[in-house]
């Protein structure tokens, strides 16, 4: 039916980005064929085809999505943006056209990059399973996307239809060329605003290092096939230990 399709061809929807950059560079090196779908490109690298154009936009994701049997979905919005429109429009809209256009393009699997915020409640979780319910009162609105967006990808799983999908939850993600958790942390020290303590001390974030996020979300893509536990579901994606703030 699509005699173009190969299990090593991906898009990356989101390449440009901090995670999606990680991402694509991996899959290279594990000898993936990369399409980047973003609405800006932010490099160029030897092996990937970059498409440019908006996710809510079909048209545009199915001429990317050609011959690809494997999508990482990795664009949002950045939380900070605070504007509601945008995160309605392309979290949940947009992941909507996301799902039709690998119906319509003949995709087998899709990998999201959701949050773990989709289980914060605002009081402490500690060694928190995949089984917590979906915030009632997300803590912001992006949240509230989120939730709605890994809704929508993990009922969009149907053996049936050959669409597979699994949901990878990180909480902040740190590492190179990170463009926001650490630089924001930083510029706060330094203009004189880390100078309290909330509790005694002893509260813990998760953070996860970008390498690990990647090979989560890789694991997770290699790891879909029919038969297997993990479709439709979604896992949490963490480091060893989490650290003291
Ligand atoms: P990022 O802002 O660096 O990358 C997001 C990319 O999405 C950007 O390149 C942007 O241009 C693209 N994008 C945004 N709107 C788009 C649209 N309408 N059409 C096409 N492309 C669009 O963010 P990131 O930190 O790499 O985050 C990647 C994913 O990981 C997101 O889904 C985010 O919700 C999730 N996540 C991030 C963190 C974190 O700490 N960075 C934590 C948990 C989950």
């Amino acid at each position: 039916l699509y005699p173009l399709q190969s299990s090593k061809r991906c898009a990356v929807i989101g390449g440009s980005g901090f995670l999606g950059r990680h991402l694509v560079e991996k899959l290279l090196d594990k000898g993936y064929t990369v399409s980047v779908f973003d609405i800006r490109q932010s490099y160029e690298l030897p092996g990937v085809t970059f498409h440019q154009g908006d996710l809510c936009d079909k048209q545009a994701l199915l001429t990317a999505l050609q011959g690809v049997s494997l999508v990482f979905h990795c664009a949002s919005p950045a939380p900070a943006s605070d504007d509601k429109a945008l995160f309605q429009r392309v979290n949940i809209q947009g992941t909507q056209a996301v799902l039709q256009a690998c119906t319509e393009a003949g995709v087998q699997k899709v990998v999201l990059t959701s949050s773990a915020s989709v289980v914060f409640e605002g009081t402490d979780i500690k060694d928190g399973r995949e089984d917590l319910p979906y915030a009632k009162k997300p803590i912001d609105y992006y949240t509230q996307t989120k939730i709605e967006q890994e809704k929508l990808v993990l009922k969009a799983c149907d053996k049936e239809k050959g669409l597979l999908t699994v949901a990878i939850r990180p909480h902040g993600i740190f590492g190179p060329r990170d463009p926001q958790l650490v630089p924001i942390l930083v510029d706060t020290a330094r203009r004189g605003k880390m100078k309290f303590i909330i509790g005694d001390g002893s509260n813990l974030v998760d953070f996860t290092f970008v390498d690990n996020v990647v090979h989560g979300l890789i694991l997770a893509a290699e790891s879909l096939r029919p038969e297997s536990p993990i479709c439709g579901k979604a896992y949490h994606i963490t480091n060893d230990e989490p650290v003291r703030f």
